[in-house]
C-alpha cells in the first residue's frame, strides 16, 4: 500500500520536475512532494505506525525516493540558474570600447549668480563679505536692532521660534550687529544669506528666501552716500541705468528710514501685473543706521554715522529674469534651473 504510494509519488513528481517551466513552478512541485507538509512527509508519518518487520524494506524505498527527487530537483534548479545567468550576461553585455554617454554640465542658481555679482561689486568698493549663523539669539535678531518686544515683527506668526528660546533669523540684519562688534568702525560690510519667516507659501511668499544686507559706518556718512551706493548697486545688477525713488519708510533699525523703489523693469513704468499697475516696484528698505543700533554694536553715534540696506536677493533674481512664481526658486526642478 505505502510502496505503491511511494512509487506513484516518485513517478508523478519526476514528471512535474521535468516539465517545470520556471523556477517558481519547480519550487511549487518540490513543496508539494518534499515540503514539511508534503506527500512524502505524510507517508513517513504512516510509516512510523507500521510494525518493525515491515519498516526495513519500506525504509529503503522511502530513502531512495527521497534521494531521487532531491537530486532531480537540484539538477533542474541548477539548470534554471544557468539559464538565468546566461540571459543576464546577454542582456547586460557592454561594449567598453564605446564612448561614454555625455555628462550634462550643471548651472549656477539665479540667486547664486546675482549674489556673486553683488559680492564682486561691493568687494571692489572696499566692502567685506560677512557670514552669520542662521540660528540666532533674540538679542541679535531683535533687541540689538532696536526692535522692541512690542514690534509686530516679533509676532509669533512671523518668526520660527526654537524650543531653546533661539530663533531662525528673520533677516540678515543680525550680521550687522556681529560685524560692528567684531570689526568696529570704520566699517564696510555686506552679508548675504538665507532667512526664514513663518509664512504660508504661495506664488509670492516663501518661508525661506535670500537677502543681502549692507552696512557702511564712517565719519559723516549721509543720505547722499546711501543714494550713490544704491544706484551703483542697481546698475551693477541690471546692467543699465534704473530710475529709483526714495519714499520715507519706518523701520526700527534706521532713522531716517526709506523705502527704495525702482521703476518697473518689466513694463518700463507704464503699469503691469508685476508692479500691480503702479509702474514702481518696492525693492529694499534702507536708511541711516539708528543711533541705538550703533550703540548696541559698541559704536559711539556722536562720532560715527552709517547707512544700511536690506536687499531681497530672491526678489531681485525674480525681477531680473522675469520669474513670476517664487516657489520655482527652491523647487529644484531641473527644467527650470537649466535655463540659467
Ligand atoms: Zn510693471
Amino acid at each position: 500500500m505505502l510502496e505503491a504510494q511511494l512509487e506513484e509519488l516518485r513517478r508523478t513528481t519526476l514528471a512535474r520536475f521535468a516539465s517545470a517551466f520556471s523556477q517558481e513552478n519547480l519550487e511549487e512541485a518540490r513543496v508539494e512532494a518534499l515540503g514539511r507538509k508534503g506527500t512524502l512527509a505524510q507517508i513517513s508519518k504512516e510509516f512510523g505506525k507500521l510494525p518493525p518487520e515491515q519498516r526495513a524494506s519500506l525504509g529503503k524505498l522511502l530513502n531512495s525516493v527521497k534521494q531521487d527527487l532531491e537530486s532531480e530537483y537540484e539538477a533542474k534548479k541548477h539548470k534554471f540558474e544557468q539559464e538565468q545567468l546566461a540571459a543576464r550576461l546577454e542582456r547586460e553585455w557592454l561594449d567598453v570600447t564605446l564612448p561614454a554617454p555625455g555628462v550634462r554640465p550643471g548651472s549656477l542658481h539665479p540667486i547664486t549668480q546675482i549674489q556673486a555679482e553683488i559680492e564682486d561689486l561691493f568687494t571692489s568698493l572696499g566692502f567685506a563679505v560677512l557670514d552669520g549663523p542662521e540660528v540666532e539669539t533674540e538679542e541679535h535678531n531683535f533687541d540689538a536692532l532696536n526692535i522692541p518686544p512690542t514690534h509686530p515683527a516679533r509676532d509669533m506668526q512671523d518668526t520660527f521660534w526654537l524650543t531653546n528660546g533661539h530663533l531662525l533669523r528673520t533677516h540678515t540684519s543680525p550680521v550687522q550687529v556681529r560685524g560692528m562688534r567684531a570689526l568696529g568702525p570704520p566699517l564696510r560690510m555686506i552679508a548675504p544669506g538665507r532667512v526664514f519667516r513663518n509664512e504660508e507659501v504661495d506664488a509670492s511668499h516663501e518661508h525661506t528666501f535670500y537677502q543681502l544686507e549692507g552696512m557702511m559706518v564712517d565719519r559723516n556718512v549721509s543720505v547722499a552716500n546711501l543714494i550713490y551706493f544704491m544706484k551703483t548697486l542697481l546698475s551693477g545688477i541690471f546692467h543699465r541705468d534704473v530710475v529709483v525713488r526714495l519714499r520715507p519708510g519706518y523701520f526700527p533699525f534706521v532713522e531716517p528710514g526709506f523705502e527704495l523703489d525702482i521703476q518697473c523693469l518689466i513694463c518700463g513704468g507704464s503699469g503691469c501685473a508685476v508692479c500691480k499697475q503702479s509702474g514702481w516696484v518696492e525693492l529694499m528698505p534702507c536708511g541711516l543706521v539708528h543711533p541705538n543700533v550703533l550703540r548696541s554694536g559698541g559704536i559711539d553715534p556722536d562720532e560715527w554715522s552709517g547707512f544700511a540696506f536690506g536687499l531681497g536677493l530672491t526678489r531681485m533674481a525674480m525681477m531680473r529674469y522675469g520669474i513670476d512664481d517664487i516657489r520655482q526658486m527652491q523647487g529644484g526642478d531641473l527644467r527650470f534651473l537649466t535655463q540659467f
